[in-house]
């Protein structure tokens, strides 16, 4: 299939490889072109502007950062669109403004998905991503073929918007899985206990999850090289709030984590992967 694909970041560009092994051919664009220019080794085709991608296309693809962004792309490829084509949004962004897009998109008989993912750069490296779809069902099940290469779990949540709702809720469990693989790292380092053999001895039981295996050896060798930045979670955390908000929903543990993760942020960890809100928790321990 002729697809195109915008957006060649972190996660991107993994994704966008696993298309065209997949026998696809794939036109990408990336604002910064030195990104998709890499992606030229691979088979694809590096295009100069979004709308170069879209043109023509049976499948665009976005994975651009924020709700703003994913407008901009949207508003610059939407005169070019046609009708039977198909636009699928993989970046995490506001479930109101996907539903917003999907049906301004319908009008002009062009399908819409959110499908957003989780699974980290790793995840989008070996394609066992989790992506949690919503939209029209018979959209779901045309990109489906598109979707398998990128994923190990792909589920159709329900209409436009509820792959972001999936993926706010995933986010909520994700942070709060962090803080507590982070503290209990600290508290074993803090009471004089070796924590990597905490991590091995407790990491298979009760305590276990993504967070403690993936990041906690990270946490304990202060690697805070990105995977997912500390900014993209700021983010996440900023649209579970407004959602909650909008359903008039009490979440204390998201409060919790948005401020460690601001935390962060003011500590210069920004740029760093979400692990570091392991040294706002260091400063607040020197602190006791
Ligand atoms: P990233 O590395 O920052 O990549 C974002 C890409 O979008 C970059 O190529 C960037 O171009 C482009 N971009 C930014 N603003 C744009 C705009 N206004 N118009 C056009 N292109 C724009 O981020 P990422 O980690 O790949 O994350 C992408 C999305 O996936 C986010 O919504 C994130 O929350 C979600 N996600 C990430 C992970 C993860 O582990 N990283 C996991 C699950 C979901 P430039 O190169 O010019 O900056």
């Amino acid at each position: 299939m002729e697809i195109g694909w915008i957006g060649t970041g972190i996660m991107g560009a993994p994704m966008a490889r696993r298309l065209l092994r997949a026998g696809h051919r794939v036109r990408v664009f990336n604002r910064t072109p030195d990104k998709a220019r890499a992606l030229a080794a691979d088979g694809a085709t590096v295009v100069a502007d979004a709308p170069g991608a879209a043109r023509g296309a049976a499948a665009v693809f976005l994975m651009v950062p924020d709700t703003p962004d994913v407008e901009s792309v949207i508003a610059r490829i939407e005169p070019v669109l046609e009708r039977g084509q198909l636009v699928i949004d993989m970046s995490t962004i506001a479930p109101e403004a996907e539903r917003k897009i999907a049906a301004r998109l319908a009008m002009a008989g062009v399908g819409y998905l959110d499908a957003p993912v989780s699974g980290g750069e790793q995840g989008a490296i070996d394609g066992t991503l989790t992506i949690m779809a919503g939209g029209d069902a018979a959209a779901f099940e045309r990109a489906r073929p598109l979707l398998e290469p990128l994923g190990r779990r792909i589920t159709h949540m329900g209409p436009p918007g509820a792959g972001q709702t999936t993926k706010l809720a995933n986010q909520i469990a994700v942070a709060l899985a962090l803080e507590a693989a982070a503290e209990a790292l600290l508290f074993a380092r803090e009471s004089g206990l070796d924590p990597a053999r905490v991590l091995e001895a407790i990491g298979a039981g009760a305590a276990g999850s993504w967070q403690l295996a993936n990041l906690g050896p990270k946490i304990i060798a202060r690697d805070y090289r990105p995977g997912f930045f500390i900014k993209l979670i700021r983010k996440d955390l900023r649209l579970v709030d407004e959602a909650a908000r909008q359903n008039r929903l009490a979440l204390p543990g998201l409060k919790l984590m948005a401020s460690m993760f601001n935390t962060a942020s003011a500590l210069g960890h920004d740029l760093d992967g979400t692990q570091a809100v392991a040294a706002a928790l260091d400063r607040m321990a020197v602190l006791k």
